[in-house]
Order: C-alpha cells, then sequence, then structure tokens
C-alpha cells in the first residue's frame, strides 16, 4: 500500500489536553504512552497496578499512578479530566496463564466495567477497549491453515473460554455505552502483538518472546537444544509493537469505527516452527528440537482478515516478521546478560 493512499489521522485532541492509559506499566500500555509522549502530547497519566520499579517503560513528564482499576473509586481517580481514555489494563500472559487461569482472566470484567462507567461520568471524548483475537470462535480455528479471521466470525460466539469470552463481553459493554449513552468507544481485536519492552520470562510471556529467550538460553549454556510448545504446526499471525501502537491511535480517531471492533493484526501467517527457525537465524544458531505435546498450545491456527482495516484506513500493520523479531531478539538478548550479570530488570512473574 503506498503512502499517499494511508488515511491521514485526524485528532480531535490539543497537545496538552489529558489522555490516560491504563496498564501503562505493561507491555503495550508503556509503548502507547511512549508513543503519544513521542508525538509532543504533554498530559499523559499512566496508570498501572505494578509499582512503578517494576514497570517496563516510564515516561519522562507523564504522570504516573499506581492504582488497583478493579475498584471503581480507582478508576474514577484515574480517568479525573480525561479527554481520551486507552484501556490496556489486563490480567493476562500467553497460553501458559491464560489456560491455567481463568478466574483472573475473567476477573479483568471488573477493570473493564468500572473504566467503562467511570469514563462515562467523566464525559471522556474517546474510549479505546484492547480486545483480542481470542474472541473468535474456536470452532473456526482447528487447522493450522486456517482461513483468515473476519470481525463477523466472532459470532455465533464460542471464544476462548476465560479470556476470550471476557473480553467478549467486554466489547460488548463497549458497545451498548455507544448505543445507549453516546460514549465513543473504539474496540480493536489484537492479534499476538510483539517487540521490545514486554514480558519475556516468568511465566506471562508469549510465543516469540519465550522462543528468543530459549534460544538466547541454549546458545548460553551450550546445551544446543530447545523445547517448543505442542508440535510446532499451529500457526498465528504476530504483530509487531509498532504498528500496534499507531493503530490503536488510527482507530480511535475515526468515527466510522465507534463501536465497531475491528482485527489489528498482521496477516503474514507463521508457524510455530518457522519461528523457531526465524529466532535460530537471528541468533545464528542450529538448535535440536524438541517437542512438548502436553504443554499448552492454543487453536490450531489463527491469521487476521484486514480487509476491514485497509477498507477503513487504508493502512494494515505491515512489519515484516523477521524485523520485528530481530529487534524484540536483540532487546530480550540485552535484559537475559544484564540479568546475568546481576543488574536490575524488569521482570513479571505470576
Ligand atoms: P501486559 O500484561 O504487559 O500489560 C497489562 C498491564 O495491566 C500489566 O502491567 C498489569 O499490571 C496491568 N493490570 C492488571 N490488572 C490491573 C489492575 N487491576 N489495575 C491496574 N492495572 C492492572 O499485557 P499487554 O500485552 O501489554 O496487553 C495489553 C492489553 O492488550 C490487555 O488488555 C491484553 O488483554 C490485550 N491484548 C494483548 C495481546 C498481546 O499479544 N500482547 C493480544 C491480545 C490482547
Amino acid at each position: 500500500m503506498s503512502k499517499s493512499q494511508v488515511t491521514p489521522v485526524h485528532r480531535d485532541l490539543k497537545q496538552d489536553d489529558l489522555i490516560v492509559i491504563t496498564g501503562a506499566g505493561g507491555f503495550i500500555g508503556g509503548s502507547l504512552a511512549r508513543y503519544f509522549h513521542d508525538l509532543g502530547y504533554t498530559h499523559i497519566r499512566a496508570v498501572d497496578k505494578k509499582p512503578l520499579p517494576n514497570w517496563y517503560q516510564r515516561i519522562v513528564g507523564a504522570e504516573n499512578l499506581c492504582l488497583d482499576l478493579s475498584k471503581s473509586e480507582a478508576c474514577v481517580r484515574a480517568v479525573e479530566n480525561a479527554v481520551e481514555v486507552y484501556n490496556l489494563a489486563s490480567d493476562m500472559g500467553g497460553m501458559g496463564y491464560i489456560e491455567r487461569f481463568r478466574v483472573e482472566c475473567m476477573r479483568s470484567s471488573l477493570i473493564n466495567t468500572h473504566m467503562l462507567e467511570a469514563s462515562y461520568q467523566a464525559g471522556v471524548n474517546r474510549y479505546f477497549f484492547s480486545s483480542s483475537a481470542c474472541i473468535y470462535n474456536t470452532r473456526l480455528q482447528q487447522d493450522p491453515n486456517v482461513r483468515a479471521l473476519k470481525e463477523s466470525d466472532a459470532y455465533p460466539a464460542m471464544a476462548e473460554r476465560g479470556y476470550g469470552w471476557e473480553k467478549l463481553f467486554a466489547e460488548m459493554l463497549c458497545q451498548e455505552y455507544w448505543a445507549e449513552r453516546q460514549m465513543k468507544t473504539f474496540i480493536a481485536r489484537f492479534h499476538n502483538v510483539y517487540g521490545p519492552n514486554g514480558t519475556w520470562d516468568g511465566g506471562r510471556e508469549k510465543a516469540p518472546a519465550a522462543i528468543c529467550r530459549k534460544v538466547i538460553q541454549a546458545k548460553d549454556n551450550g546445551t544446543n537444544e530447545i523445547m517448543i510448545w505442542g508440535d510446532g504446526t499451529q500457526t498465528r499471525s504476530f504483530t509487531y509493537i509498532e504498528d500496534c501502537t499507531l493503530g490503536i491511535d488510527r482507530i480511535t480517531h475515526v468515527d466510522d469505527l465507534v463501536a465497531t471492533p475491528i482485527n489489528l493484526g498482521s496477516s503474514e501467517l507463521i508457524s510455530i516452527d518457522e519461528l523457531v527457525s526465524v529466532a535460530e537465524e537471528i541468533g545464528n544458531v542450529r538448535l535440536a528440537r524438541k517437542y512438548d505435546l502436553n504443554a499448552p498450545r492454543g487453536v490450531a491456527g489463527r491469521n487476521s482478515d484486514n480487509t476491514l482495516i485497509k477498507q477503513k484506513l487504508g493502512w494494515e500493520p505491515g512489519t515484516p516478521f523477521k524485523e520485528g523479531l530481530a529487534k524484540t531478539y536483540q532487546w530480550i538478548e540485552q535484559q537475559y546478560y544484564a540479568r546475568k550479570s546481576g543488574e536490575w530488570v524488569v521482570e513479571d512473574s505470576l
């Protein structure tokens, strides 16, 4: 797609209007805070439940608040005077986490319910919600050569148990806050976002970060072998973080997309075995592969149909996987050796 066809972003936002980003101590929220800061927005409130030293990124000049947003009073405080709200707070992780901790995942409904109501009461102009490709009907994802999922494939619903159903419920709540109360809500369904400044160890990490870490570890320990969850044939599309933050901004500022869930994902389908090959190539190593067939593996295949996003935005996430993974690998490698040498690095644990 040529640059001239890309719809420009028209933000009805002054440079000093208050932008609130929740989950800002985490991967995508932290990257979004940096994105708006780098665009010159001067009034950013970053909110997360984690203590500040555990945030992946802290933006100079931002107002950083540690609040547990499962409590309604905390949400009221978080959105005070906000013009735009980006809600990325949720209790989540990769397949290993969301299959094991369904109660925790579903308790994010408290965050989403209180954040919507508080934002509505505060009169915010725009509210963004981070949904997930896990809302899609799992029956459509039983083959690695999967047909790409279009937005209408969410219904009839048979979402990922726990995490997926919670996201689907929150999407509907966003839609009703527009339909009944005219608060402009925007909903993106993320497809496997990866990149630097995210979880890479501790149990919540997703496949790209986990595989990079395992390759780095195998090289460092000289074991020359890697354990892969599942049989390696599972396919996914992986979205680079910079495409994700740009997409969030674009989606939230197109009125045509009010209360309309939309895929925000790459359409480059990659199998887990291919992911390992790319990571090996970046690390300049070849490892013996072992497969753990009892480990969580999720659906057999999942890809993003980007017809709607191309039509509405004249754009789709386009960072080639090899390029994005190389940056991710380098960042994780730095973290790995920093930790090994006793330096403080941010880690997530269950
Ligand atoms: P993350 O775990 O790095 O960040 C989420 C943050 O939310 C964490 O820092 C966590 O401390 C915070 N949080 C959890 N409970 C909270 C609470 N009660 N109050 C305040 N903060 C709380 O995850 P991420 O990858 O940055 O994901 C951001 C959003 O995008 C989430 O809603 C997630 O479900 C969604 N999403 C992510 C992906 C992905 O591939 N990363 C895919 C689909 C959807």
